[in-house]
């Protein structure tokens, strides 16, 4: 596959350009929001920041494509998200999939294929179905919005039973599809290690595997295990000072550029316009540099500075993202000897 599906359709591998893996428009827990109206979520006002802000991304960073890895468990909403998108100079993509560490809502216990009302329905799980739907026919309410990524999680409880669901769904998904998989982890426990073991145990090439936020590590040889067993990982979440800060970041960062593994890092932030869980307020107050810019105003010119070339930049911005979005080794080479061509010049 050469394509790529974003909210307006699917783009040829060529459009994808530079672009940032890991990021979130929205975050929302929508019964609670129902009951407990959040005072700092205003949809038209909030559609309007991040149009703005995208926009500017594009026109002032160079951003071509923003991964939206929002999925269930995070508020996922696609009619907003499409107004985001409405003729904006830039792409996004959206993910399916299910953000838990733990347990999944009591529906899919009952609906499980062996669960009290699953039984009686037999077919597969709908867990599984949805993620395949979610890409193949499209997100339900969106008039054929697909999506282009899967995202998982494991964190402190590693691999419950319920998450253990989400992830063989995922892999199903993945092996029908072609899309890759990205996963979020907790630096406490080093998840990326269970997850790979995982899916090198259930048929899923880790080459289409992203290994998310990577970047709150410090432990070069935890990375490097990662990357040698074929994972790219997430440097994710530069900006995000109350994790680790940006210094720490940029010296993990440019340690793997100068051992030669620019190949498997993709950066980003996991930064978000709005949400429940850590609000606008919050974050300009606390984490003001956790934004969508930060990468470009500050992260690159400060590894520029200790050495790292535009060759290294443009193969985690841009060809590293089309070889994990496609999975297609002749399109990355075609994009590769375009950017790096250009680059050189
Ligand atoms: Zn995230």
């Amino acid at each position: 596959m050469s394509t790529v599906n974003t909210v307006r359709g699917p783009i040829d591998s060529s459009e994808i350009g530079t672009t940032l893996m890991h990021e979130h428009l929205f975050a929302h827990n929508p019964e609670l929001e129902q009951n407990l109206p959040h005072p700092e979520w205003d949809e038209e006002v909030m559609i309007e920041k991040a149009r703005k802000s995208l926009t500017s991304l594009h026109e002032d960073k160079g951003i071509d494509t923003f991964v939206d890895l929002t999925v269930l468990g995070l508020g996922r909403y696609l009619p907003t998200v499409q107004k985001v998108a409405e003729g904006l100079p830039l792409n996004i993509v959206v993910a399916t999939g299910y953000y838990t560490a733990k347990d999944l809502p009591t529906f899919f216990h009952t609906h499980a294929p062996d669960g009290l009302v699953g039984k009686t329905l037999g077919g597969r799980d709908p867990l599984e179905v949805m993620f395949i739907d979610d890409i193949v026919k499209g997100i339900p309410g969106t008039d054929g919005v697909k999506a282009g990524i899967i995202k998982v999680v494991t964190d402190e409880h590693g691999m419950t039973a319920d998450v253990q669901r989400v992830f063989t769904a995922a892999a199903r998904a993945q092996a029908e599809t072609g899309v890759p998989i990205s996963t979020h982890t907790n630096v406490a426990f080093a998840n990326g290690r269970e997850q790979q073991k995982w899916f090198r145990s259930n048929g899923v090439d880790l080459e289409r595997t992203v290994i998310g936020h990577c970047g709150d590590s410090t432990d070069l040889d935890y990375l490097k295990e990662l990357m040698d067993n074929g994972s790219t990982i997430g440097l994710d979440r530069f900006g995000m000072e109350f994790v680790l800060d940006d210094d720490s970041r940029i010296d993990t960062l440019v340690a793997l550029l100068e051992q030669g593994y620019a190949e498997r890092i993709t950066i980003s932030h996991d930064a978000g316009f709005f949400s429940i869980n850590t609000p606008p307020s919050f974050r300009a107050k606390h984490v003001p540099n956790w934004h969508h810019h930060r990468i470009s105003d500050h992260i690159l010119p400060e590894i520029r500075k200790r050495g790292a070339t535009e060759q290294q930049i443009t193969q985690m911005m841009v060809i590293n993202p089309v070889r994990v979005l496609t999975g297609d080794a002749a399109a990355t080479a075609a994009v590769a000897a375009k950017a790096l061509g250009a680059g050189v010049s």
